[in-house]
């Protein structure tokens, strides 16, 4: 898989080491609020969520593809609704597509048909770009919800929840030098799992290289995570 996952990689490049292929279950993963990715010591799962977004997405894919990784997109269904084609463009170049809502609710404060009704209209946006209902979700701002739960379990979809992350959102400083940093301690203080970041974002689409390149000095490994679509629902 290893050989495979390089082929037409530049030697230095980052490189993607395995993929990690999940069952479509309902079951929850990320240190932050569930156990972790069966992953080994040292190994990272790239995701990013909040997109796809025009101003972003292109730099984001140019720069996954020069160091020939592959990661794992979180996208809202508003999103993907306004701009099909670059959610396509994702999925396209290998990565994988994964649902962080419709519109990006504190979910934690819509009653509960409000919250289902989000998902709905998430799950629908989904597959008429993908052609399957996702496999998996991110809660916005990782907000839980009992109804919202029980919803994930029924569709037999995996929570997606995060180990590590550069925290590149406001208020916080989003240079470069300190969204580097943020990983590089986080990496240390963690060793490894699944990373959080937001693509929509176009300090973190600058930084990218920056951050990738932080991985790979201090010797993580990316794994490519995916869900066995054998058995995807289409609707
Ligand atoms: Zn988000």
């Amino acid at each position: 898989m290893a050989d495979t996952a390089r082929a037409g990689c530049a030697p230095d490049a980052l490189g993607t080491v395995r993929t990690l292929t999940l069952q479509r279950e309902a079951a929850g993963y990320g240190r932050a609020q569930y156990g972790p990715l069966p992953l080994r010591p040292g190994e990272v799962v790239l995701t990013f969520d909040d997109g796809p977004e025009p101003a972003t997405v292109d730099r984001v894919l140019a720069t996954l593809a020069a160091e020939c990784v592959k990661a794992t997109f979180f996208m809202t269904g508003a999103n993907l609704a306004r701009h099909p084609a670059l959610g396509q463009r994702v999925a396209a170049a290998g990565h994988t597509p994964a649902l962080h809502s419709f519109a990006h609710p504190a979910l934690g404060s819509l009653p509960p048909a409000e919250q289902l009704a989000d998902l709905e209209r998430g799950m629908q946006a989904f597959a008429s770009v993908f052609g399957t209902l996702p496999a998996a979700y991110r809660f916005p701002f990782l907000q839980e919800t009992p109804t919202m739960l029980a919803a994930l379990r029924e569709r037999r979809m995996t929570v997606a929840s995060v180990d590590l992350g550069i925290l590149d959102y406001a208020p916080n400083d989003m240079s470069m030098a300190a969204l580097a940093g943020r990983l590089a301690q986080q990496l240390d203080e963690t060793g490894g799992g699944i990373v959080l970041m937001h693509d929509a974002n176009a300090a973190t689409a600058d930084a990218l290289p920056t951050l990738l390149k932080t991985i790979k000095d201090k010797g993580y490994k990316v794994v490519h995570l995916r869900w066995d679509d054998a058995a995807a629902p289409t609707r």
